[in-house]
């Protein structure tokens, strides 16, 4: 399990997660950015950056929200 991020990204979609990741596995997916649940580290400093507080860790993913752990996911496939 890792961090997820939810489409509450796109439209801001500022990369301020990617420059505080220390591992470089957040990636621009196109309408939003995504991270690779392989190589996240479970930090949560990119949780901590994002000014709009689109990113959780898995199981604490709001309901309507469920199914960006799948959508970061297979982008990595
Ligand atoms: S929790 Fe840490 S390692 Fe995982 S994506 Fe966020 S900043 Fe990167
Ligand atoms: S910090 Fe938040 S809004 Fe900005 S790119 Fe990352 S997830 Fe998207």
């Amino acid at each position: 399990m890792s961090y997820v991020i939810t489409s509450l990204c796109a439209g801001v979609r500022d990369g301020a997660c990617v420059q505080v990741c220390p591992v470089a596995c957040i990636h621009d997916a196109g309408e939003q950015f995504v991270i690779d649940p392989d190589e996240c580290v479970h930090c949560g400093a990119c949780a901590v950056a994002c000014p709009v507080g689109a990113i959780f860790f898995a199981s604490d993913l709001p309901e309507a929200h469920r199914d960006a752990a799948e959508f970061n996911r297979a982008f990595f496939r």
